[in-house]
């Protein structure tokens, strides 16, 4: 009931209010009305009654006293007059009747024989009549009770008149109901009608946001002060929502560059690697859903580091965003393109699939990136390398699609760059391959698999050894050997060949110093690469090793190639130099093919160059290769440098070299790489051979 209430408007209310109170307020007056009404009735009807017995009691005095009872019978005879009286009676001093008179047809008959005295007299509530009993005093003086008088009195007529007035009453209690009750209802218009339009107002405003069009009311009182109070609500409403609106238009600019930093590349503007991986999954969903095959192309730039190491990050930059713009001029607007990174590119292909369409596509690609760049007013060119898969042929997950274009893209720079090449599975296995073995070589050294072997080289005239040249082997626990040629090369890519030179080198320094204490003066001769040039103390490193192992300087040689000497880059110049002025010597390995260049023979102090093999193995009778023997000895004679024949197999070859005055031979002839026991021996046995 109380929630009924609660939950009607407040025009609502105040109309239940009202009624409540009005019909309370009607039904009271009413209510004390009938009863005044009642209360003067009853009064008016007794007092009426006594003064009527009482100008009986007047009238039939003398017949009393004078015991006419006819005479009292006529007195009361008159009474048919007075309506209202049903019985009247006379009684004499001894309380018998005397006279009497009953209305005809009247009712009430069963009092005549009551006891006047008993009965009940005046008013009685609920009574349709009223007995009134008056004493009859003598008229003279003593005033002596003579005889007493009753009336019966009937009510109906006097209840009708009542009831008449309470009609009335109730007619006009009505009428005042229905006055107050629309004259309220007017008023409460009057309040309610503005709270009303306030809230359509407010409710307007909200729905349309026109906070500045509220115009506040007029009114003075309380509903005009709520107001007058919404009016600065509004305009405080009016001032956030401009406020608001400014936060959230700053909001999303902040918004938009976070998600273009989030998905855009700020070099060239392109999608970056977190929008791929997005557009793949989609290109992926295609396919599930669409069965939309796409091809997935990884762009590595070649030469990019040149171009960022030689002109700088900004020539690096505007190239980048050069290559960005000629990949997207090429592209259809469907395709995408991002860069992941560095100088990696990545495009994806939808709905043009085909082997042809896609050559069509790798070839543009190549084409226009192959083309060259102005960037700060140089001519570079570059090129790219490009690896290529297709959802689903290969592969149908967004790791395994990127994996394969990867190393297809590697496969595409090791087939000489600036080519495309798809992703084949046998790819993949050399490269699972390739991973296996350098985790492998990467422990190799701590399991001492690394084991240094010692070639001899031979003094060809004497056929004495004069020294030996340290060749590494890597002996796997199984017992399979692995010839540096199958894992220098990747080790020197690892890095390890730096760890792998320095414990090579300790071992053949220590082994060395054995060997010369115990046989005599010989050389050994270790193999260095470019890599180990690279480092700042590789001098101080060798001198070091020499002095922990206690073998003297000119004992020890070491072996580099052409490369080594041409790579300007590096700081091989000055090592080179230190390590010569401390006595330490350097032969030129495979003399003969590489570069040739034979200035530095002069500009380097190198003491011995080794004739590489391919020609040894084309003596004595290609012509060419013993011209170029002849040269080679002839050069070193001039410039008084030593010479080492190496891959000397037959006696022929050892015949021919003799012949042409070389020093020094190496090869199976004489022996093949061995280890440091078996090499061991042979020094043993030419000891004992003396
Ligand atoms: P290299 O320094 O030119 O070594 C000579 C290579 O010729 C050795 O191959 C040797 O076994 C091989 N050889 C010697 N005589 C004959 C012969 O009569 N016939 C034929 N067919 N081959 C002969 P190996 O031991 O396989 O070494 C290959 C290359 O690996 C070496 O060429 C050298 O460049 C590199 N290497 C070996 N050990 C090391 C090392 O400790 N450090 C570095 N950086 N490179 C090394
Ligand atoms: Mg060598
Ligand atoms: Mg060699």
């Amino acid at each position: 009931m109380t929630n009924l209430f609660n939950n009607l408007s407040i025009s609502k209310k105040l109309q239940v209010v009202n009624l409540i109170i009005i019909s309370l307020v009607t039904l009271l007056t009413t209510i004390s009305l009938s009863l005044f009404l009642y209360g003067s009735l009853q009064d008016n009807y007794e007092k009426y009654s006594y003064t009527l017995a009482g100008l009986l009691a007047e009238s039939a005095n003398s017949a009393v006293v004078f015991n006419d009872q006819k005479v009292a019978a006529e007195i009361l005879a008159n009474l048919n007059k007075v309506t209202d009286v049903v019985h009247a009676e006379i009684y004499d001093r001894s309380g018998k009747p005397f006279a009497g008179y009953t209305r005809s047809g009247a009712a009430f008959k069963e009092a005549l024989n009551v006891d006047p005295v008993k009965l009940p007299l005046g008013f009685q509530f609920g009574s349709l009549s009223m007995n009134i009993v008056q004493p009859m005093l003598s008229i003279a003086s003593n005033q002596e009770k003579i005889g007493t008088i009753w009336l019966q009195m009937n009510l109906r007529p006097a209840y009708a008149q009542l009831s008449f007035q309470v009609a009335i009453l109730l007619l006009l209690g009505a009428l005042g109901f229905v006055l107050v009750a629309y004259l309220l209802n007017r008023m409460h218009g009057s309040i309610t009608q503005p709270l009303i339009s306030l809230a359509n107002e407010m409710r307007k405003i909200s729905r349309d946001e026109k906070y500045a069009a509220y115009v506040s009311g007029k009114n003075r009182d309380e509903i005009g002060e709520l107001s007058g109070v919404f009016k600065i609500m509004v305009q405080e409403i009016t001032k956030r929502e401009s406020s608001l609106n400014d936060e959230l238009k700053e909001r999303r600019s902040i918004e938009a560059k976070l998600s273009k930093m989030a998905n855009f590349d700020a070099v060239t503007n392109l999608p970056n690697r977190h929008s791929f991986n997005n557009q793949i999954d989609r290109a992926l969903l295609n396919f599930k859903y669409e069965h939309e095959r796409f091809a997935l192309f990884f762009i590595d730039l070649d030469n990019f580091k040149f171009v960022n190491d030689t002109y700088g990050h900004q020539a690096g930059d505007l190239l980048l965003s050069t290559v960005a713009e000629r990949l997207l001029g090429t592209l259809r607007s469907v395709d995408f393109v991002a860069r992941l990174g560095g100088d990696e590119f990545v495009v994806l292909i939808s709905n043009h699939t085909d082997i042809s369409q896609i050559n069509t596509v790798a070839e543009k690609i190549i084409s226009i990136l192959s083309k060259p760049f102005e960037v700060e007013m140089h001519e570079l060119f570059i090129g790219a390398s490009i690896g290529i898969t297709i959802c689903p042929d290969n592969g149908e997950t967004s790791e395994i699609l990127q994996s394969q274009a990867d190393s297809a893209m590697y496969q595409a720079k090791n087939l000489g760059k600036n080519n495309f090449q798809y992703y084949q599975a046998e790819l993949l296995h050399a490269q699972e391959h390739r991973l296996k073995v350098e985790a492998q070589l990467r422990r190799a050294l701590e399991r001492n698999e690394i084991v240094p072997f010692y070639q001899p080289i031979m003094d060809i005239s004497s056929k004495k050894i004069a020294g030996f040249e340290t060749l590494v082997r890597w002996i796997k626990t199984d017992g399979t050997m692995i010839n540096p040629d199958d894992f220098i090369p990747l080790a020197e890519e690892l890095g390890l060949i730096i760890d792998i030179g320095s414990f090579v080198m300790k071992a053949a320094a220590v082994q060395t110093e054995a060997w010369v204490a115990k046989f005599g003066a010989m050389f050994v001769a270790v193999n260095f690469s470019s890599r180990q040039f690279k480092l700042h103390h590789l001098a101080s490193d060798v001198m070091k090793v020499l002095e922990d192992a206690g073998l003297a300087h000119q004992y020890f040689e070491m072996e580099i190639t052409e490369s080594v000497l041409m790579d300007n880059t590096s700081n091989s110049m000055d090592t080179i130099q230190q390590l010569s002025q401390n006595g330490i010597s350097i032969s030129i390995d495979d003399f003969g093919t590489g570069y040739s260049s034979l200035s530095y023979l002069t500009s380097f102090p190198v003491s011995k160059i080794k004739i590489d093999r391919s020609f040894v193995a084309k003596l004595p009778d290609d012509k060419n290769a013993l011209a170029v023997v002849t040269a080679i000895l002839g050069i070193a004679d001039s410039l008084s440098l030593k010479v080492v024949a190496e891959g000397i197999e037959t006696e022929e070859q050892l015949e021919c070299l003799f012949a042409l005055g070389c020093e020094y031979g190496q090869g199976y002839y004489f022996s093949k790489p061995v280890p440091a026991t078996k090499a061991a021996s042979l020094l043993a046995r030419q000891l004992e051979a003396l």
